[in-house]
């Protein structure tokens, strides 16, 4: 048995998606360039999923749309070709809580020269809007601001935020890191000032291994990957048909599912994160309670160490994360927690749960119903016992 809390680290793939890619890993397997007849089919079905991610992208055009193999990529395209195309600007705006294949890009930026301002957030894990006003300057190049954190769930305003950018220099261009906010908000990036936007079909009920990139129109950046014509240009190697397909309907069935996760999976999310506050003790929230996507909850445990409290729940078939799967490997806090001020009594101990559509409510009440004797079990041999009845006392 397994339950699957960990969706913000990577979901299942819909049978739905995987139908309908099937076709193009047996029969259709034409390289959607050649010339014969054989090859048409391929090259309609990556033509209707670029539709389709036009429509999950809210672009104005196809044009707008690159597939890539995945987030990481995307975000590397997005802002080595605004640099590569803004030569003589040298500033970067982002902030202290970006996901790995950002942060890391720009500690190597930084290493070359780049100028990098890492705007911090307040405990909820909200931005401070007014710092991040106050440091777009005329060198500007690139503003790149993730819209929601995959940790804690925490949407930030990008759709102001980029119109705050237009209006303090128009010729900075803006970033968006759509990962976590796939299938949990609306983009319609035609009506925004967000130059670009990447995403990563393995959040959203694809596989892992295809993602795009939203480039809008009268933004010119370089390939990434450079090579034959593919892409129009913008990103060489024989298309992954099948996992475009599978892009393209899970893109579908994202913006169908979009109420249900508003709702549905909202409530689920509430009812597990509100029993976990009720039953433990040691338990607070490590995050806003409104502003946050539908499926992200980040619990921090006091006095606890987190990886104690995964392996009992993977014990008990519970899958949860301490971390982004990218650095869960360490022991190193998050970034992300710490960035936040999380107090160190909780730092160690948090964990975040995410759901999709496939948790049931039978899943929520298994881990309402397991975890706080989990939580007893690790509080008992806690060093902290002064500490922890203090806690229990004044609750
Ligand atoms: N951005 C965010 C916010 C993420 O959560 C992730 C993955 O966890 C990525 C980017 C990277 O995506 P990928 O694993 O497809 O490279």
């Amino acid at each position: 048995m397994v339950i699957y809390l960990d969706n913000n680290a990577t979901t299942k793939v819909d049978k739905r998606v995987l139908d309908e890619m099937l076709p193009y890993l047996e029969d259709e397997y034409a390289n959607p360039s050649s010339m014969y007849q054989f090859s048409v089919k391929s090259s309609k079905a990556i033509a209707q999923a670029r539709a389709q991610m036009k429509d999950f992208f809210g672009a104005k055009s196809e044009r707008e749309v690159i597939f890539t193999s995945c987030g990481s990529e995307s975000a590397n395209m997005a802002i080595k070709g605004v640099l590569a195309a803004n030569k003589n600007k040298r500033h970067i705006i982002t902030t202290k809580v970006e996901h790995a294949c950002v942060l890391n890009l720009y500690q190597t930026l930084e290493k070359q020269g780049y100028e990098v301002d890492y705007i911090g957030v307040n405990s909820s894990g909200e931005l401070d809007i007014e710092e991040l006003k106050e440091k777009i300057k005329p060198d500007t190049a690139l503003v790149s601001i993730m819209w929601a954190n995959n940790e804690t769930g925490v949407i930030f305003p990008v759709k102001e935020i980029a119109d705050i950018i237009k209006s303090k220099n128009p010729e900075t261009k803006f970033f968006v890191d759509g990962v976590q906010a796939s299938g949990k908000l609306d983009f319609d990036l035609k009506s925004t000032n967000i130059d670009l936007l990447g995403v990563s079909g393995h959040k959203f009920h694809a596989p892992k291994g295809i993602g795009a990139l939203y480039v809008k129109s009268d933004v010119i950046i370089p390939p990434l990957i450079v090579g034959g014509h593919q892409e129009r240009g913008m990103r060489a190697g024989t298309e992954n048909v099948p996992y475009i397909v599978g892009l393209g309907v899970a893109a579908t069935l994202a913006q169908d599912a979009l109420k249900y996760e508003l709702t549905e999976i909202k409530r689920l999310r509430d009812k597990l994160e509100t029993g976990i506050l009720k039953r433990v003790f040691n338990a607070r929230l490590n995050s806003s309670i409104s502003n946050r996507v539908p499926n992200t909850s980040n619990i921090g445990f006091e006095y606890i160490e987190g990886e104690l409290i995964l392996l009992h729940l993977s014990d008990l078939g519970i899958c949860a994360s301490s971390g982004s799967a990218c650095t869960s490997g360490s022991l190193e806090p998050s970034h992300v927690l710490r960035a936040m001020g999380v107090p160190f009594t909780a730092l160690h101990g948090s964990i975040r749960f995410s759901l999709s559509r496939y948790t049931t409510e039978e899943e929520i009440d298994y881990t309402l119903d397991k975890l706080p004797g989990v939580i007893d079990k690790i509080v008992n041999l806690s060093p902290y016992q002064d500490e922890l009845n203090h806690l229990r006392n004044s609750k």
